[in-house]
């Protein structure tokens, strides 16, 4: 089981969001360059979860992205599976299709490992993800330095 790029980049967001302090406002920008990825695919990642009421932009004077009460209490299974849609792990019915997808065991096999690996996910908190070590680490990259 592979997770989308998209997938990833929109967990590593939401991880530094949820390390951040109460005194500590980011932009997109800096979020993605803490990251070390291109700023308009952090863009995209991050307006999923803002659409998911995971994260919310608080405007003005201060202003900022932030962790949501409910996105720090959502669950890590419920955001992958949000995020990676009904995608399989296999492609039965792509072009062309694969002869054996009307019966096919190996199929049914692979969708209850699909489940059972989001179900690992499921007790597993977003701010779970962020205690020690991980939170003191997010909190304390910084953007790579341009020679
Ligand atoms: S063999 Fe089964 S799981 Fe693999 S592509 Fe064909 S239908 Fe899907």
């Amino acid at each position: 089981m592979r997770l989308t790029k998209f997938t990833d980049l929109a967990l590593r967001a939401v991880m530094r969001l949820a390390a951040a302090g109460p005194a500590e406002s980011l932009t997109t920008r800096e979020v993605a360059a803490a990251m070390a990825v291109p700023q308009a695919h952090m863009a995209k990642a991050i307006t999923r979860l803002t659409h998911l009421g995971v994260v919310e932009a608080r405007r003005g004077r201060g202003g900022g992205l932030e962790v949501t009460a409910l996105g720090r209490r959502a669950s890590v299974g419920w955001l992958v599976r949000e995020l990676e849609g009904e995608e399989e792990v296999v492609s039965c019915d792509g072009d062309p299709p694969c002869p054996l997808r009307a019966a096919c065991r190996l199929r049914e096999a692979l969708r209850e490992a699909q489940q059972a690996f989001y179900a690992t996910l499921d007790p597993l908190t977003v701010g779970d993800l962020v205690a020690s070590p991980t939170g003191p680490v997010l909190v304390g990259l910084r953007a790579p330095r341009s020679e």
